[in-house]
């Protein structure tokens, strides 16, 4: 499966297809370790805490904590309508740490390990992406 690029579309430090597919299905999956007991997003065959294969995908409970942000006022895209938006790394409870997007929160309100849970959106081709939202109802503001 071929990620669409975007703009304002996530990263994930992998170049799995079946992540990619679950987040189709709604599903965010991370890896667990059997040996070390650690998480990743990584769906690959291996830990990359501790190179066993004994890892099993299981999925995320969606909730996370903001870790750093950045506010993108413009990109290269023309007639991109989405700016500003807010770029955000936010740390799954699980563990794994996740670059996203960071959606109906006032800029204003953004701080370090504020609560968010995962909302999927669907784009206008059909792809959906995993971006994330505050815990807390800021209400939907225009931005
Ligand atoms: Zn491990």
């Amino acid at each position: 499966m071929d990620v669409p690029v975007g703009p304002h579309r996530p990263t994930v430090d992998t170049d799995s297809e079946s992540w990619w597919q679950a987040i189709q299905d709604r599903r965010l999956l991370i890896n667990t370790c059997a040996a070390c007991g650690r998480r990743s997003l990584y769906m690959r065959p291996f830990c990359p805490h501790c190179w066993s294969d004994d890892v099993a995908s299981t999925h995320a409970s969606g909730r996370a904590t903001l870790y750093t942000w950045s506010v993108i006022h413009q990109n290269a895209a023309p007639f991109d309508a989405s700016t500003p938006y807010v770029v955000a790394m936010v740390d799954l409870v699980e563990g794994p740490r996740l670059m996203t997007v960071i959606e109906d929160c006032p800029i204003e309100k953004l701080s370090a390990e504020m609560e968010l849970t995962i909302a999927f959106r669907d784009d206008e081709d059909g792809f959906t992406v995993p971006v994330f939202r505050p815990v807390t109802d800021f209400g939907k503001e225009k931005k």
